[in-house]
């Protein structure tokens, strides 16, 4: 089968095609046949070596894919060779035409869920979930700022707020960012590329300020994420690359807190009500990822050059 391999840690170019034996599934696994590949920003920092969690070398990239069970090794009762099902990490990689998964990692994708989307299920809808319930707390009627809601995260945690009822803002950084998120469910979008959109935002909540901030790019925007809190407020910290001075006393004022999380740190029970949100969402169409550009598996550096650039509009997914 063909696959992406990574040999030394470094730039996109270190992501190369090659040919490698196709894997057998040993008891409790799968063989899964890939349709489509979701590329995510931590792709490219464990690619660089940078991340916390490193893989031994050689490896193969990517925990989210949708495909179709190709064969089951012994002992797997919740799948059979034909089902379609989309991964949530996988034993081999997911940038290649076949994955090794365990029975766990695998979950079933609705028919009404092309591959494309079902490759924007895991990281994205996952940590939007996580973030919403088990981090924030949300409920109804509260209101959410999603800053950073064009890309895969921000549009499944624009798609959830809303079905959840509550008030749901979101920016972008491009006119297509903008119109994305207003088609997904948002209330009002703000361009965060426009100087002074934050003090739009406190206006738009007639300067009682936004209960809950779901946070993209810490190191840019937490000091101001704090003066836009109302009174309880809590900024979730889903993404960060570098380092910002804050005022605790925007905090103290508010009696707010900022609190951050990763993905891989979830416990097993939070894991299993996770997926079983989205399939129902999946299920009756509250979450819709959506597929901003698909490219053949060979372009997978290209892939991790534009998932960095601005102008997010959805995933960018790979196509064995
Ligand atoms: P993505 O699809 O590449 O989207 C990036 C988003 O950040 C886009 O909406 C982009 O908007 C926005 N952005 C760019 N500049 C911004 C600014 N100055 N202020 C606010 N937002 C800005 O990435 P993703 O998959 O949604 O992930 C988002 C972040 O969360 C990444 O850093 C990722 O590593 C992290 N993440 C963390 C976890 C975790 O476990 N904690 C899990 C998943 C993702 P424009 O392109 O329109 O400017």
């Amino acid at each position: 089968m063909k696959a992406i391999l990574v040999h030394e840690f470094g730039g996109p170019e270190v992501l190369k095609l090659e040919e490698v034996p196709t894997p057998k599934p040993a008891a409790g696994q799968v063989l899964v046949r890939i349709h489509a590949v979701g590329v995510n920003p931590y792709d490219t920092y464990m690619r660089a070596g940078t991340y916390a969690v490193k893989p031994p070398l050689p490896y193969t990239p990517g925990s989210d894919a949708a495909g179709v069970i190709e064969t089951i090794g012994d002992g797997v009762k919740k799948v059979k060779p034909g089902d379609r099902v989309y991964t949530a990490k996988t034993v081999s990689g997911a940038y290649a035409e076949y994955t090794l998964a365990l029975e766990e990692q695998v979950h079933s994708l609705s028919e009404k869920i092309s591959f494309g989307q079902g490759a924007g299920v895991w990281v994205p809808c996952g940590t939007a979930y996580h973030a919403l319930h088990h981090s924030a707390e949300a409920h109804a009627s509260e209101t959410v700022l999603v800053h950073g809601a064009s890309g895969g995260v921000g549009i499944a945690a624009v798609q959830m707020a809303r079905a959840m009822g509550l008030t749901v803002f979101g920016t972008a950084g491009t006119s297509k960012g903008v119109e994305l998120v207003k088609r997904e469910g948002a209330h009002q979008v703000f361009d965060h590329s426009k100087a002074g959109y934050q003090e739009e935002i406190l206006k738009a909540t007639g300067g009682r300020g936004v209960d809950i901030v779901l946070e993209m790019l810490a190191n840019v925007n937490l000091s101001a994420d704090l003066k836009l809190l109302a009174t309880n407020g809590r900024v979730i910290i889903i993404g960060n690359r570098g380092e910002i001075t804050i005022n605790p006393r925007d905090l103290m004022l508010r009696r707010a807190s900022a609190r951050g999380f990763t993905l891989w740190a979830i416990t097993p029970a939070e894991e299993a009500e996770i997926h079983a949100g989205l399939i129902a969402g999946l299920e009756n169409g509250t979450l819709r990822p959506i597929v901003g550009k698909e490219l053949p598996l060979a372009q997978a550096a290209r892939a991790h050059k534009e998932i960095l650039q601005p102008g997010a509009a959805g995933k960018i997914v790979l196509v064995p």
